[in-house]
């Protein structure tokens, strides 16, 4: 057989192109493309396998197959060498089919005459689409240019898929993206929501996928590349000394759009006949290829480097920005592979959910979604690819499930459930005006927990009684800058305005660990949960901190004031910090600034040390808040954002509750009011425990304080108290069960 020539992977394009043009129907198209294919390569056999479903390849069209067996014979992912290809997404080429590992004869097919084999897969931007074969009687190893060429074709193919091409009609194919899709990711933050897709970074579309002039072409991509280059020095330039990370992801940037290797891939894909913007997605879509494969973090972050670029490339080359004109559809719930906490708060509350690629259940923007209190699900495989705008899209935050497209059935069953929510929800907004007393008379104060200004309507429609906690670091993170004194006055101000009266508990600036302020240096530490963190920066770096109290006193302008301070694990430090809050009081009096009415100060307790902290602490403290999100994670040595353990340990275990039994009983003895503000104060049962062992008073999201009040005040405080007792003395490791048995008991 001859070799291939650029001549004959560029004709082959063009009657590849040709066929597109032709109004012919989905099936007629498929069947002429593999004619072609297979006329123009000099094989016996060319055949289509496009998916079914996830598992399932189906052959769509075959010249040379057994014409009978087009849309029966069906394969499953990883089944004969087809399916091999698909699952590996690497091709196969075999000069003896039948005597490769994994071949499966197909009888139906008559394939067993072809001796030799060539498939390649038919994949976009990651997203595995089919399989290509060609086959002959003549036992031979195709070349690597028959493979290259091949692979070209495979391309367009995959366009041609992704346009539509070969919907209807005959194939039982409907439109790729139009077919229903669910995916399973990790819940982030609790909730559902319907709506439809925005998506954060709309995909580039190409219409063009053959040129007619390669050298023209090449230098139009030579021209995309330089200018390329030059953006990427000048973000470098303008990054000047931010952090050490951004610096590298930008060398990186810089590092490939120098690579003559993939500069040298995508000239010779333009010579075989491709355009520019096809070549940069052929390439783009063999690095997301790699990527599946890869199982070095290090090095999957370096290959989606690769593809940031890549977009770059095509939007220069597209002249497409990230504005398309687009609309933002009513209801819309963000679809973004990543998503920074700044980004993620200008489109602030107008979003019904997000659902994200990839994410972290500790990242900044994760901890802004939760402020927003919309439903977020991360680490949703293929959304990206699956999802266009304005598709209608359910998600369902607290299974941690994504519907695209769904279906009638689908649809209905969620609105039942969002529907049985809603009305759970009428039920609590009843409750609203009452008290949280439960049935032996014991009153437990609900507040909320905030981070934005944006918070603040939730705290007279959620019927909370006050701001437990304000995280003030939100407005430090979704920042590219430290903000001003004066923006903190301003910001501070605002809050204690809407919160008309009511308290609002400031926790001074809780940065590190996984809260990282881009345009602050930080060590480089082994362990940032348990590192250079919260106060331990306040104290040792003021600056900062003496800014926010400051501010703090400003806004307060006469009203009352209470500060806390994170993370407190020694008294020693408390009285530095609260010493600190008192110079900068003195301060502002001398300045001739209106004092506030009155003062709290009060301790985060959140590791193990503080509860055994001298009595003084304890009287010094004008209350203690539990911040129990890491005071968990300390107590069981288990890191909070790891999927792996964070799930581990339960809260109403025995040891803990006798832990933090033993603060109750500090508190009580020093007269020191005590509050909880980690996320399990939100949880009723979890809540009704707390409440049983003593603490009065819980803080948690706007939403949870519904549920919350009314399984309080279906309680009987004494009766959870003897129920934890018991469990205690039995010697069980969990009161769960015995606390659900009795929640079961009590009427609705
Ligand atoms: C906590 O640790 O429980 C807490 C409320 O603080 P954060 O979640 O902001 O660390
Ligand atoms: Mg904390």
């Amino acid at each position: 057989m001859p070799q291939r020539t650029e001549t004959d992977s560029r004709k082959l394009l063009r009657r590849l192109r040709d066929e597109m043009s032709l109004a012919n129907p989905g099936q007629e198209r498929l069947d002429r493309i593999t004619t072609i294919i297979a006329e123009s390569m000099g094989v016996e056999v060319c055949s289509v396998y496009l998916f079914r479903d996830a598992d399932t390849l189906e052959l769509c069209a075959t010249e040379g197959l057994r014409p009978e067996s087009v849309h029966q014979t069906r394969l499953r992912l990883g089944e004969g060498l087809v399916g091999k290809v698909a699952r590996l997404t690497k091709p196969i080429n075999t000069a003896n089919a039948p005597a490769e590992a994994g071949f499966r004869y197909m009888p139906e097919t008559g394939e067993e005459v072809f001796s030799s084999f060539l498939g390649v897969p038919i994949q976009r931007l990651g997203e595995r689409l089919g399989v290509l074969v060609v086959q002959a009687k003549e036992p031979r190893l195709y070349s690597d240019d028959e493979l290259y060429g091949l692979e070209v074709v495979a391309m367009v193919i995959a366009e041609m898929t992704e346009l539509g091409a070969f919907v209807g009609e005959g194939t039982g194919f409907a439109t790729p993206h139009k077919l229903p899709f669910a995916m399973r990711g990790l819940a982030a933050q609790e909730g559902e929501a319907e709506g439809h897709v925005w998506l954060h970074q709309p995909r580039v579309v190409i219409t063009n996928l053959v040129n007619d002039d390669s050298r023209a072409e090449a230098e139009r991509l030579n021209d995309a590349v330089e200018k390329l280059r030059v953006s990427i020095d000048e973000l470098l330039s303008r990054a000047g000394n931010r952090d050490a990370e951004h610096q590298e992801v930008l060398q990186t940037y810089r590092m490939f759009a120098h690579s003559r290797g993939w500069l040298k891939r995508m000239e010779e894909d333009i010579r075989l006949g491709l355009s520019a913007e096809a070549a940069v997605e052929k390439e783009q879509s063999a690095a997301r290829a790699r990527l599946e494969r890869v199982p070095d973090a290090y090095l999957r972050d370096r290959l989606h480097d690769l593809d940031d670029l890549s977009n770059r490339l095509l939007r220069i080359l597209t002249g497409q920005g990230h504005e398309t004109g687009a609309e933002m559809p009513d209801r819309p719930i963000l679809v973004a592979r990543n998503i920074g906490p700044g980004e993620l708060l200008e489109y602030g509350r107008k979003l019904r959910g997000v659902v994200l690629e990839e994410g972290a259940v500790g990242s900044h923007a994760t901890i802004v979604a939760r402020a927003l209190a919309i439903p977020l699900i991360i680490n949703v495989p293929r959304i990206t690819t699956e999802a266009l705008n304005g598709d209608h899209v359910l998600i369902d935050g607290t299974e941690g499930v994504v519907h695209l497209r769904p279906d009638d059935s689908v649809s209905s069953a969620f609105r039942d459930k969002m529907a049985m929510q809603a009305k759970a929800q009428e039920r609590y907004a009843s409750l609203r005006d009452k008290p949280a007393v439960a049935r032996c008379g014991t009153r437990i104060t609900l507040k909320m927990n905030a981070g934005l200004m944006a918070d603040l309507p939730s705290l007279p429609s959620s019927g909370a009684e006050a701001v437990g906690l304000f995280r003030t670091e939100l407005q430090f993170l979704a920042r590219d800058k430290m903000p001003k004194r004066a923006e903190l006055v301003a910001n501070y101000a605002r809050v204690l305005d809407a919160a008309q009266g009511k308290i609002v508990h400031f926790r001074t600036l809780d940065i590190g660990s996984d809260k990282v302020m881009p345009y602050m240096k930080r060590p480089d530490e082994p362990n940032p949960a348990m590192g250079w963190r919260a106060l331990r920066v306040g104290l040792d770096k003021p600056g900062v901190l003496r800014m926010q109290l400051q501010a703090l006193i400003r806004a307060a302008a006469g009203r009352p004031l209470s500060v806390m301070f994170p993370l407190v694990a020694a008294h020693s430090e408390f009285t530095r910090a609260r010493d600190v809050f008192m110079r900068e009081i003195e301060r502002e009096r001398r300045l001739g600034h209106v004092l506030p009415e009155s003062l709290q100060v009060g301790a985060m307790l959140e590791s193990c040390s503080l509860a055994y902290a001298p009595k003084a602490f304890f009287e010094e403290a004008d209350f203690i808040s539990i911040g129990g999100n890491d005071l968990k994670q300390f107590f069981f040595a288990a890191d909070r954002e790891n999927e792996l353990v964070r799930r581990r340990y339960d809260t109403l275990s025995v040891s803990f509750l006798t832990f933090l039994q033993l603060v109750v009983d500090r508190c009580h003895d020093a007269g020191t009011r005590l509050s909880f503000c980690g996320e399990d104060a939100g949880r009723p049962v979890d809540a009704l425990a707390l409440a049983g062992i003593g603490i009065p008073s819980l803080s948690m999201r706007p939403a949870s304080i519904g549920p919350v009040k009314s399984l309080i005040r279906r309680a009987n405080l004494n009766e959870v108290s003897e129920i934890i007792a018991r469990v205690q003395a039995r010697g069980l490791e969990s009161a769960r069960p015995a606390l659900l048995d009795y929640v079961a008991t009590l009427v609705d």
